[in-house]
């Protein structure tokens, strides 16, 4: 499952290379066939990501809201699109444009010479703008966004008794976290994931909410999640690496890299909760 970083990513790149173009739309799987016909032919004006969420906005107030889910992927071609989403392979100078799809393509977006192939999303539909305001509005605080309001989603915390550690998942509540920034950013704040929402203080949300704008915005521009300052990695100089990028995420019966002990391992929300039950006791 793409955490919010690699959604915006994907924005981005929508942004880059097709907006102020005219798209081809098409269903080469067939399954998008209606919804594709709506696209074809308009103008690709506006790419968004809210959460877990992209809003492609075109001509004549229609937007593609496509959520990727876990198996979902964009491959991409042309220039411009080099390590965003799942590439093919390089075209060749002679080959022919465009490619024939690849598996089951759900949508194909074509502006010029640069090609997007969307298959196995969770979600891949044509709204109004009425219908895309009516949805976002019911999703949470998105850190990447510039109208986020940290504040409204501490409204929603701090009147839970849930523990921070599910409520962090809750993407009606903070849009874009998975898995890896929840367990991360609950270490970096050494807070208890199982406190129950409605102890978190509002000082420690707004530093922890600064702290998580920090990491997402560095996922943004590196597409790749590194929370782990230098001085706590195995290595000290250079990019981290492997194991190297993660407090607790994904190391599970590992040392800590703070204080030794034995990172552990819980089911919560549905996924792993990796936690240092040592360090993380405020
Ligand atoms: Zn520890």
């Amino acid at each position: 499952m793409p955490e919010g970083h690699s959604v915006h990513r994907l924005a981005r790149a929508f942004s880059r290379c097709f907006a102020g173009k005219v798209v081809d739309a098409s269903s080469p799987q067939g399954r998008f066939g209606a919804g594709a016909a709506l696209l074809d032919g308009r103008v690709l004006l506006a790419a968004e990501a809210h959460g877990k969420q992209m809003f492609l906005g075109f001509s004549g107030d229609l937007w593609l809201r496509v959520h990727l889910g876990l198996y979902g992927m964009w491959r991409f071609q042309g220039s411009g699109l080099e390590g965003i989403g799942r590439r093919r392979h390089p075209l060749a100078e002679e080959a022919e444009f465009p490619p024939l799809p690849r598996g089951l393509v759900r949508l194909r977006l074509v502006a010029g010479r640069h090609l997007a192939d969307l298959s196995g999303p969770t979600a891949c539909e044509v709204l109004s703008t009425m219908e895309k305001h009516a949805f976002t509005r019911r999703m949470g605080e998105d850190p990447l966004r510039p109208d986020a309001d940290p504040a409204r989603a501490y409204v929603r915390l701090h009147a839970s008794r849930s523990a921070i550690g599910l409520l962090l998942m809750r993407q009606d509540i903070i849009a874009g976290i998975g898995n890896i920034y929840r367990a991360e950013m609950l270490f970096r704040a050494r807070l208890e994931p199982h406190r129950p929402g409605r102890e978190l203080a509002l000082d420690a949300w707004r530093a922890m909410w600064a702290d998580l704008v920090g990491l997402m915005e560095h996922g943004v521009r590196t597409g790749r999640i590194v929370t782990t300052e230098p001085q706590d990695r195995s290595r000290r100089s250079g990019p981290a690496q492997g194991e190297d990028a993660s407090y607790v995420a994904h190391r599970a019966g590992r040392p800590c890299r703070i204080c030794g002990n034995a990172v552990l391992a819980e089911a919560m929300a549905g996924r792993t909760l990796y936690w240092c039950a040592h360090c993380q006791v405020l």
